[in-house]
């Protein structure tokens, strides 16, 4: 069946009152850039869908030490804050510049591996997420309890991403794409490190995955090999076989669960010898 209404919100209120009304029959889109290839080759068939464009969801902006930005900020929105130099690197390696400036930065969040690259710089950062319905109003989430499983989120029918909280990194950032190429490609693995060193010690560490499980994940034993370490080359290639061991790599048309496992190794290798220096 094709859509039979589409509702255009002009506000967040008016958004979590046709949720409230239409779910779960109301299919929920920002960009599209996923929604759409579904709908148009007939996977999805929704009867009912609201796009969130002017629900007034894109704003980026800095509250103390936090950088907050709206769940409908596109990428290429983001792309032009300049805060955290890590977040402008992830999208630079999200598919080409219709992507970009389509694709929002709450759609990332749905977006199912292997994509998700921007979703697993936000895990690297700590992120928090924003979800709000009209029944129970605002609540906030660690963004590492939104994901649940493949395809599956904390999100309940009636609720809506209204924006991530980002606090602003202290420690130095890093972050690897590897693709069969270049740009426009799909990720191999994706590898976000935040890493917070002291008197020559890590005191902080957040490693992030994608590409490498159901959804971006963080790689916490790999995290535990280096705190309270210091951040040298033995202690990076244990945290490195740590975090190949402990991810849960998949076969697809791009690449083996083996060539994955073998690729996370090296790649967090990689980024953690950038952040050494
Ligand atoms: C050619 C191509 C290349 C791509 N390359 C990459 C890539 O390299 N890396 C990558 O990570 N992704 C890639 N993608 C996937 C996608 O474009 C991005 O992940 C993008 O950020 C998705 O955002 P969107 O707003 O377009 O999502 P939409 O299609 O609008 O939304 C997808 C689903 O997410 C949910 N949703 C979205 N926003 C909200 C919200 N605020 N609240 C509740 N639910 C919501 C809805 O269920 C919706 O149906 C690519 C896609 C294409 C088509």
């Amino acid at each position: 069946m094709a859509v039979q209404e589409y509702f255009l919100p002009q506000s967040l209120e008016q958004a979590l009152d046709l949720l409230a009304e239409h779910a779960p029959a109301l299919l929920v889109m920002a960009g599209g850039t996923i929604a759409m290839p579904l709908i148009n080759e007939g996977i999805s068939m929704p009867e009912k869908v609201m796009g969130l464009r002017r629900a007034g969801l894109d704003t980026v902006r800095r509250e103390n030490s936090t950088l907050v930005v709206g769940a409908t900020t596109t990428l290429t929105q983001l792309a032009h804050q300049t805060d955290i130099p890590m977040l402008q690197e992830a999208v630079r390696h999200i598919g080409g510049w219709q992507i970009r400036n389509m694709g929002t930065v709450g759609g990332n969040l749905f977006a199912p591996p292997p994509a998700g690259d921007l979703a697993v710089a936000l895990l690297a950062l700590d992120a928090t997420v924003v979800l709000a319905s009209k029944q129970r109003g605002q609540r906030a989430l660690p963004l590492t309890e939104f994901f649940t499983g493949f395809m599956a989120t904390a999100l309940a029918p009636d609720e809506l991403v209204t924006a991530l909280h980002i606090p602003l990194p202290r420690g130095k950032m890093s972050y690897i794409k590897y693709g069969r190429r270049h740009a426009n490609t799909p990720a191999i693995v994706t590898v976000a490190a935040h890493v917070v060193v002291e008197a020559g010690k890590v005191v902080d560490a957040h490693l992030a995955l994608n590409a490498v499980g159901p959804h971006p994940i963080r790689a916490r034993r790999a995290e535990q090999v280096l705190r309270g370490a210091p951040l040298n080359a033995a202690t990076i290639a244990e945290a490195a076989r740590e975090a190949a061991a402990e991810c849960e790599p998949f076969t697809d048309a791009i690449a083996t669960d083996w060539y994955r496992r073998r690729m996370t190794e090296v790649f967090v290798r990689r980024a953690l010898e950038r952040i050494m220096g």
